[in-house]
């Protein structure tokens, strides 16, 4: 037999092609800052998740290159064999003390925290309840777990107090019950409404997990995330997950929580077991992040107040910024087309902006997600929102 065993491969990739449904990579020429470097243009970036710009502050890229000089380029292991260095340890108080927990663990990535957690947190005989617009490192953890599932419509909690009650009326015998949500919704930047969900958790003895993935460094007293903006307890939220690569401005992912949390997901997240360890690199500069976010505060200011005059000033020329809350500004255009078009022409005009289409969000709901960052200057902003407004009267959209 003659058979190449391989053929699916091409085949695959051409039909995404055909379908436009392919990754078509931008190469960043140089650091991810407001003015960037795009495919040989000069653009506005304004759709990189580097929020506070803290990845070119130069606190965080000196401490990198002192921990190379200090601990080297690798950690050289696993952390429960030999690559557990002081290093991550620091993080993890530091991070801690940040989040106003008893405990934090970090993980490779925020992806490796999600996948590696949440299927130890319920198995056979438990239940999960996920909202539906959860992250896709969310829903391969569900995956990964025998406990059952269940999805509640977004952020809708007549919704969740019903799969709440049903599960008690038909299946009392529940061991576990654990609620799943985004802390800020990555597509439409709108904010879970964590305290509501952490009642209806109380009342029925159900275990909370927040992935606070876009509300670190933006939501909450000097950027601690969603747990402080709606001031709960540990009590309330028993997990709050995290990553250092987006408002961090580096890479990584956490968990804050009680100690026994943390005594618990070490032991038991086959990816952090099985998977080396942060380069001291990454772990320090990670340090000197939450330095910078605990003293100063002018970060997070500029980030709001880019914001809002953003979102305002789209609003009043028309735009649909759908249900927009923090610095992720969706600007809504209908079909996938559009959207395409829209971002190209942007591009021209020297803004940075991707189109979000169909599968990732509904046929009809294609937009172009702009991203607010603390460095843009209102000169910046702008030139940008000129840009938007000449595109979208091109478009007949305004
Ligand atoms: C980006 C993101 C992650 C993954 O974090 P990484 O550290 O980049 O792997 C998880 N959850 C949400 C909601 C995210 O937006």
């Amino acid at each position: 037999m003659n058979r190449n065993p391989v053929s699916f491969l091409g085949a695959e990739y051409d039909k995404l092609v055909t379908n436009e449904l392919d990754w078509r990579l931008r190469v960043l020429q140089g650091p991810s800052t407001p003015k960037c470097v795009v495919d040989g243009s000069n653009v506005t970036m304004l759709c990189s998740n580097n929020y506070l710009n803290l990845s070119n502050h130069p606190k965080v890229k000196d401490a990198a290159i002192e921990a190379v000089r200090s601990h080297g380029a690798g950690s050289g292991s696993v952390r429960p064999i030999a690559g557990n260095m002081d290093l991550h340890i620091e993080l993890e108080r530091r991070l801690a003390a940040f989040k106003d927990a008893e405990a934090s663990l970090v993980y490779q990535t925020g992806f490796a925290a999600n996948s590696g957690l949440i299927p130890q947190l319920v198995d056979e005989g438990d239940l999960m309840i996920s909202d539906e617009l959860n992250h896709g490192s969310i829903i391969d953890g569900v995956r990964l777990s025998k406990a059952d599932r269940a999805v509640y419509k977004h952020c809708d909690m007549d919704d969740l107090r019903e799969v709440l009650e049903n599960a008690e009326m038909h299946k009392p015998s529940y061991r576990r019950i654990l609620i799943i949500t985004d802390g800020v919704f990555s597509m439409d930047g709108d904010v879970a409404p964590l305290d509501k969900i952490a009642a209806l958790a109380h009342d029925h003895g159900a275990m909370v997990y927040v992935d606070d993935a876009h509300g670190e460094g933006v939501l909450g007293d000097g950027g601690r995330g969603i747990v402080s903006h709606f001031n709960l307890s540990r009590d309330d939220v028993h997990v709050e997950m995290g990553t250092f690569s987006k408002a961090f401005g580096v890479v990584g992912g956490h968990v804050s929580g009680s100690r026994d949390l943390v005594n618990f997901a070490y032991n038991k997240s086959r990816t952090w077991l099985l998977s080396g360890s942060h380069p001291p690199a990454v772990a320090a500069a990670c340090i000197a992040a939450i330095d910078v976010l605990e003293t100063e505060p002018k970060h997070v200011k500029n980030l709001w107040r880019n914001t809002e005059r953003f979102r305002e000033q789209m609003q009043s020329l028309g735009f649909d910024t759908g249900k927009s809350m923090t610095p992720i500004i969706p600007i809504m255009v209908g079909d996938s087309g559009t959207a395409n078009r829209f971002s190209a022409r942007l591009y021209e005009l020297g803004v940075f902006a991707l189109p979000i289409v169909f599968p990732m969000v509904s046929k009809d709901g294609a937009r172009i997600r702009t991203i607010m960052n603390s460095g843009l200057t209102v000169h910046d902003l702008d030139q940008a929102i000129a840009a938007f407004e000449k595109v979208g009267r091109e478009l007949d959209m305004i």
